[in-house]
């Protein structure tokens, strides 16, 4: 047992203030004992009632809503007059999660083992038994709300890592995000496509289906730059990324900005043919655009010029390398072929 000045001292310190006590018992006498004992103990906050109704209308099961208190423990007799007895407000309790947190002391005879089995069944935590032992009725009732104490300590405690962790998460997600997109065009940027070109070429070998790749080049971007000014080529850039991101939609086509103004589109499970459409789309659609651009040598607007490769499948090689110098020899191929075209690797 717990010496009388600890038990004060601890009670008043820590849980006096926050806990309100709920009894329930029909016989005055039984509440108003309990609740000596109690607030002898340090409890501040104990209330009590001979009416299930009154007690169903603070634990806000019934009546007006702006009846509801908040309640920390209910010491529950199990006889109770009228149609509802200590088991049937048990059962309701247990039936509504929001009273999970809400532990329930049984006020029971001494004898009546089979009502205090169907309570604990019911989720009563524990029991006293009547005449009250002083002594007794203080260190459960003191026991139990240590116990729920640290129970919300540890929900909140799982709450705050739950939380800490979505918002980790959600930074890791937009750091990786941010990572892997090129600031100027909003497309995915040199760094991320190196990964992909990798993840796509292992596809290839393992499923052995064709993939494609195309590399882009604004034709005389230079000249563009000298002549309408670097913030109008930033716009540009845009404008052409912006092209390839509405033309490049298929599931697994991935375009990304691969340097300067040129850029790279990945194809997967895409033959030659499929990628000389893909590729003639996004050089008509930059056409389309009509940009304008009085130094260029091969059209009043700006164009691009693109090299495509394509391999059956990755088996031939272990790594890429080769099958990007391939496209890049294409697209050297449509600029010395005079720009604003596309050219198959052969
Ligand atoms: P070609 O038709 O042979 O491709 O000629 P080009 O002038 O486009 O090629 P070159 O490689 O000589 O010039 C590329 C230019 O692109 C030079 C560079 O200043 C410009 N450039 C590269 N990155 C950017 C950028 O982020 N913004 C702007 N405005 N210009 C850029
Ligand atoms: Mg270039
Ligand atoms: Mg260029």
């Amino acid at each position: 047992m717990f010496g009388p000045t600890k038990e004060k001292s601890e009670t008043s310190a820590n849980i006096a203030e926050v806990d309100r006590i709920l009894i329930l018992d029909d016989a005055p006498e039984n509440c108003l004992l309990v609740e000596r004992i109690l607030k002898k103990a340090g409890y501040g906050d104990v209330i009590s009632t001979q009416s299930p109704e009154t007690a169903l209308e603070w634990l806000g099961l019934q009546g007006k809503p702006e009846n509801k208190k908040e309640i920390s423990l209910l010491l529950l007799d199990i006889l109770l007059p009228g149609g509802m007895n200590g088991l049937d407000i048990l059962r309701t309790l247990s039936s509504k999660e929001e009273f999970s947190d809400l532990p329930v002391i049984i006020i029971t005879a001494i004898h009546d083992t089979q009502t205090l089995e169907s309570a604990f069944e019911l989720g009563a935590i524990d029991y006293v038994t009547k005449p009250f032992d002083a002594h007794e009725l203080r260190a459960r009732v003191r026991s139990t709300l240590r116990l729920r104490h640290e129970m919300l300590q540890r929900k909140q405690r799982e709450r705050d890592l739950e939380e800490i962790t979505d918002k980790l998460s959600e930074a890791y997600q937009t750091l990786l995000r941010v990572s892997r997109t090129d600031g100027l065009s909003g497309i995915w940027n040199r760094r991320f496509f190196d990964e992909i070109l990798e993840v796509e070429w292992k596809r290839a070998c393992r499923s052995e289906k064709p993939i494609s790749l195309l590399l882009l080049d604004i034709d005389f971007f230079k000249k563009y730059n000298d002549t309408y000014g670097h913030q109008a080529g930033d716009e540009c850039i845009r404008k052409v990324a912006e092209i390839l991101k509405l033309t490049a939609r298929r599931a697994g086509d991935f375009p990304a900005r691969y340097g300067g103004e040129e850029f790279a589109v990945i194809l997967p499970e895409t033959d030659s043919e499929k990628a000389l459409l893909v590729a003639e789309n996004i050089r008509t659609r930059v056409q389309d655009l009509k940009i304008p651009h009085e130094a260029s040598e091969t059209s009043p607007f700006v164009s691009v010029s693109i090299g495509i490769s394509t391999r059956l499948s990755g088996k031939e090689d272990k790594e890429p390398k080769n099958f990007l110098e391939e496209a890049d020899k294409a697209l050297y191929k449509s600029k010395e072929a005079g720009r604003n075209q596309s050219t198959i690797y052969s």
